[in-house]
């Protein structure tokens, strides 16, 4: 017999937390359904238990105070009070085999006749090189600004919608405007995750998705069929649009349009007597093999350092990432004390994304489906769990206030 839920959540990292968030406090009984073993997907801080569980991001590292919905959602479940400040540190750029100043590949002449374009462009119809390269100069954009936007987005900016890069949110002036947590980021979802009246099931991978009389059947890839009245779907594009086929085929379609990346990260951690490397934020790679570097040296360990290089999916073997990230660092691989290796995936956003999204939206209009993740309205954290309040709103009722 098929166990019928009012409400499944498919993908367990933010963006489906949120909406199983959402649905909860709304009391709306709800199962989560995450294919790995640790909910956060993205949010994922690397411990290693043989350095006494000292930890790296090897993905998501910052949260702000302008991230609105996702600080309501820590404040009603309690935990705002653990967000933790940042030493504040600068990025420096990795070019022709060295560390430099970010200032070094600034054109200040350029940039001052080029910035009033960045206030009359029309963001929302740009592509980020479009945009940006207008408004900071083109030779600001080549040598600094593209590689700084890539570093963020772990892939090539240039074609990316500007408006998705980063969008104007307020901020709450009593947070910290940077912060981590304690333990690393991925308290954040595993605190979400323990929530009172919500159930989360890992290894659990949804292979596919049908309409029933009563809503949807959920298969999973261990056998079990599972039914829900109402589904909110979690999942990068690619497992959307294989997931929708049976049950959204229209939908389906126009998301089958958004591209994805893999990106390999390779976690580096050292006994700090042995890395003479300063401490910095990161590393922005401007010609490099890896597309960027994130330290862990914003939250001082008495031990270790830690860093985390993010290389295009697929394209480099293990021993040439090592070399990469070691020679980035100025030290050899025997200093070593700890690697890991994880694999983050990302949406290939485009310009005209906004459109294709307005198609997706119509084609869901109606059905007791919601879709939300990071291809949206942008990649940050945030633009997730506005899309899964958003979503919220369409399946269960907005609130009399406007959203
Ligand atoms: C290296 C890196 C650094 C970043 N830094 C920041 C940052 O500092 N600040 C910031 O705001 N954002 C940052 N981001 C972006 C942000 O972390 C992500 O966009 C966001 O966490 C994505 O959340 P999501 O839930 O939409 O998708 P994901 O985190 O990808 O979660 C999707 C989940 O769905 C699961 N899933 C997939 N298929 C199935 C299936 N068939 N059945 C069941 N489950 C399935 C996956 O296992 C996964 O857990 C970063 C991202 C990366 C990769």
């Amino acid at each position: 017999m098929t166990t019928q839920y009012p409400h499944i959540v498919v993908g367990g990292g933010i963006s489906g937390l949120s909406a199983a968030h959402y649905a909860t406090t709304f009391g709306v009984e709800t199962l989560l359904l995450e294919a790995n073993a640790r909910v956060g997907g993205c949010m994922q801080t690397y411990s290693f238990p043989e350095l006494d569980g000292f930890w790296i991001e090897a993905g998501s590292h910052s949260c702000f105070n302008s991230y609105g919905n996702l600080l309501q959602i820590m404040d009603e479940l309690g935990f705002l009070d653990r967000a933790t400040p940042k030493a504040k540190q600068s990025y420096a750029l990795w070019r022709e085999g060295q560390r430099k100043k970010i200032l070094s590949a600034l054109h200040i002449p350029e940039l001052v006749t080029s910035l009033p374009r960045l206030f009359t462009a029309k963001k929302s119809e740009c592509s980020v090189a479009e945009y940006y390269g207008a408004g900071l100069g083109s030779r600001n954009y080549r040598d600094l600004f593209g590689p700084a936007f890539r570093s963020v987005i772990c892939q090539n900016a240039d074609d990316f919608p500007a408006q998705a890069l980063f969008r104007k949110k307020p901020r709450r002036k009593d947070v910290l405007r940077s912060f981590t947590m304690p333990t690393g980021l991925s308290e954040i979802p595993r605190t979400i995750a323990e929530e009172s009246g919500l159930t989360v099931q890992c290894d659990s991978k949804v292979e596919q998705i049908t309409r029933s009389d009563t809503g949807f059947e959920i298969a999973l890839s261990d056998g079990t069929t599972l039914g829900c009245d109402a589904l909110t779907l979690a999942v990068p594009p690619d497992a959307a649009a294989r997931l929708l086929r049976d049950c959204a085929s229209r939908a389906a379609e126009h998301i089958a349009n958004i591209g994805v990346v893999d990106i390999d990260s390779l976690l580096l951690a050292f006994r700090k007597e042995d890395l003479d490397a300063p401490e910095m934020a990161g590393l922005i790679s401007v010609d490099g093999a890896f597309l960027s570097a994130v330290s862990r040296d914003f939250l001082d360990d008495p031990r270790y350092r830690g860093f985390a290089f993010h290389f295009p999916g697929d394209l480099l073997g293990e021993e040439e990432r090592v070399q990469a990230a070691c020679a980035a660092l100025g030290t050899r691989p025997d200093a070593i004390a700890a690697a890991a290796h994880c694999r983050n995936k990302l949406p290939s956003l485009r310009k005209g994304h906004a459109a294709l999204i307005e198609q997706i939206d119509a084609a869901l209009a109606g059905l007791s489906l919601a879709v939300t993740g990071n291809w949206f309205l942008g990649v940050s954290i945030e633009d997730c769990v506005s899309r899964s309040l958003a979503e919220h709103y369409r399946l269960f009722g907005a609130p009399d206030a406007a959203i």
